[in-house]
């Protein structure tokens, strides 16, 4: 996993997700394959391997690599599956699921973070997600159903809006919790007409707010 010629930070960044527990080899080949400094503003360059969240342009977060790589680890993928994230913010966490699935649409609701985010993404050729603006916690119905939704901002409850757009067998992956504390990450399964809960690990994300953000 690690190659001789890396810079060190991004060394450092590998054994990090993997002395944390991260062990999935496709994930951690996804996470040495994305150039998290590609997604951070331009003064947080030199910041973009260490394991934080760190901020973004309309007051959002990029989300802390270790976070990034658990939730990616938890959703248990698959080349076939199609996965939707609400919540595109800097699209890193979208560009490391495109590394490992057919199709991703990611949502978000400001219009300069979609914009930033899908010239970024092309950028770096990974042509198999769609950035969207939108609503994610109600994505409209002609978007069809998903293996894996994975939502990247706090919400106090599951979205039924969500869950209802599962596939069977498919997961839902959200921080549950109150908007400003600690959420605790959920994974839902989805057997026949049953939800199964399991409860993973304490997380902070941002708020998930509801329609498209009128400000840009
Ligand atoms: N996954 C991102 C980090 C997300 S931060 C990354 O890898 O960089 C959470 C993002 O969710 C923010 O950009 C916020 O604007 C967005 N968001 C919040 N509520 C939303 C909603 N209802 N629909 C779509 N995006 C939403």
């Amino acid at each position: 996993m690690i190659t001789v010629g890396q810079p060190p930070e991004q060394m450092t960044f590998q054994l990090g997700l993997r002395r944390r527990g991260i062990s999935d080899r496709l994930v951690l080949r996804a996470m040495e394959d994305i150039p998290r400094d590609r997604f951070v503003e331009p003064n947080d360059r030199a910041h973009a391997w260490r394991d934080t969240a760190l901020a973004i342009a309309c007051g959002q977060t990029i989300s802390q690599p270790f976070v990034v790589a658990y939730m990616t680890e938890q959703l248990q993928l698959n080349t076939g599956h199609r996965v939707l994230e609400v919540g595109t913010g800097s699209g890193y966490q979208a560009a490391i699921l495109s590394k490992l699935v057919r199709d991703v649409l990611s949502i978000e609701r400001y219009r300069t973070l979609a914009d930033a985010a899908r010239t970024r993404l092309e950028a770096l050729g990974l042509h198999n997600i769609e950035v969207m603006l939108g609503d994610g916690l109600n994505p409209a119905a002609n978007l069809g159903s998903f293996d894996r939704i994975v939502v990247t901002a706090a919400v106090e409850e599951v979205p039924a809006a969500l869950t209802d757009r599962l596939e069977e067998g498919g997961i839902l992956l959200a921080p549950v919790g109150p908007h400003n504390g600690v959420q605790t990450l959920v994974r839902i399964r989805k057997t026949g007409d049953r939800l199964e809960r399991k409860d993973l690990v304490d997380v902070r994300f941002v708020p998930a707010l509801p329609g498209i953000a009128r400000e840009l």
